[in-house]
């Protein structure tokens, strides 16, 4: 993370200098909850606060002291990454004790100790009460940042022990100039279409691949809505497919789409941009199990299954959508 300021996401300043005001008038939480929303910068915002309380300068995060240096190349003694290990969805118990070890000691440096835990919403329960502990009784200089785009997911106890801070939403042109000054010109506001606003993601993608898979699925699931795919056929290939996380993003856009369209609320903008994609207006699909589907889509997303699995899991999903159709057919 750098401090030169004109790479820094612009829409997550005001939380920036909230931090950095608490961090110096010597008020920094020892548990902080970062509300997260999908790829706009929540881990980021999370690692700029645990520089900020790692740095011990007179302006942290200096970026250029023993801490900051430390901290930037990954080796900092008393700052540990907290995230479900590889083959795993969860946050297990057993990474949770050997943090809350961790904790215990003295810090090796003589300054803070900083741990993120993120996603936190995926910690395993039993792993949940084990932390509530350390935070019922946090050591002096601990500070814990948990990071969660669905707090709602963990313990009443656990929210209750931490402040919270919300990520705000980029607007299309802060997400624009963000990857533009990341990553170079490209149809980024394609990209932004089919993923959503989540410039963070969007930085890890190849622009021109994602317009095209965006532009498939959103035909695909149209015409499941129309009534006429092969469904088994088509949860196979995408569920094959390397993009499938990718898959599901578009899906669930495409869902936001029909939802914000039925809702006619905010969502015009949205219905203006991905509008030759949405299911004709003929049949009105039933918000409530819309919704209930882009819960499910969310919740597939978080699983690390395996290709057939994922197959299996994915076809229900699309009969799902196919039933929603089918009910609106017939009540019309
Ligand atoms: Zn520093």
């Amino acid at each position: 993370m750098s401090h030169d300021a004109s790479t820094d996401p612009m829409w997550l300043a005001p939380q920036m200098l909230q931090l950095q005001r608490t961090r110096l008038a010597g008020r920094f939480p020892p548990a902080l909850l970062i509300h997260d929303r999908r790829g706009a910068g929540g881990l980021w915002l999370a690692r700029y606060a645990a520089q900020l309380a790692l740095c011990r300068a007179a302006q942290p995060p200096c970026g250029q002291c023993r801490d900051c240096r430390q901290f930037l190349a990954g080796q900092h003694p008393d700052f540990m990454d907290i995230e479900p290990l590889e083959d795993s969805k969860y946050i297990r118990i057993e990474q949770i004790r050997a943090l809350i070890e961790d904790l215990s000691m003295t810090a090796h440096a003589g300054g803070a100790t900083v741990a993120i835990l993120h996603p936190a919403d995926t910690l395993y329960i039993n792993a949940a009460h084990a932390l509530l502990k350390t935070l019922e009784e946090p050591r002096a200089g601990v500070t814990l940042i948990l990071v969660s785009s669905v707090p709602s997911r963990l313990p009443a106890t656990i929210l209750s022990r931490c402040q919270r801070l919300r990520v705000a939403a980029p607007t299309r042109a802060q997400s624009l100039a963000f990857l533009e000054r990341h990553r170079g010109p490209g149809p980024w506001p394609a990209v932004l279409d089919a993923i959503g606003e989540a410039p963070f993601e969007a930085r890890q993608l190849d622009p021109v691949e994602v317009a095209k898979l965006a532009a498939e699925t959103f035909a695909a699931l149209s015409a499941i809505a129309g009534g006429h795919q092969d469904i088994s056929g088509l949860a196979e290939r995408w569920a094959r497919g390397e993009q499938f996380e990718l898959r599901l993003t578009c899906f669930e856009t495409w869902l936001t789409a029909c939802i914000d369209r039925g809702a006619g609320g905010p969502g015009q903008l949205r219905e203006l941009r991905t509008g030759a994609h949405l299911p004709e207006s003929s049949w009105d699909m039933n918000i409530a199990a819309l919704l209930r589907l882009l819960d499910a889509v969310y919740e597939l997303r978080g699983f690390r299954l395996s290709s057939i699995n994922r197959a299996v899991a994915l076809e229900q999903l699309l009969w799902q959508l196919a039933r929603v159709r089918a009910r609106a057919a017939a009540a019309s």
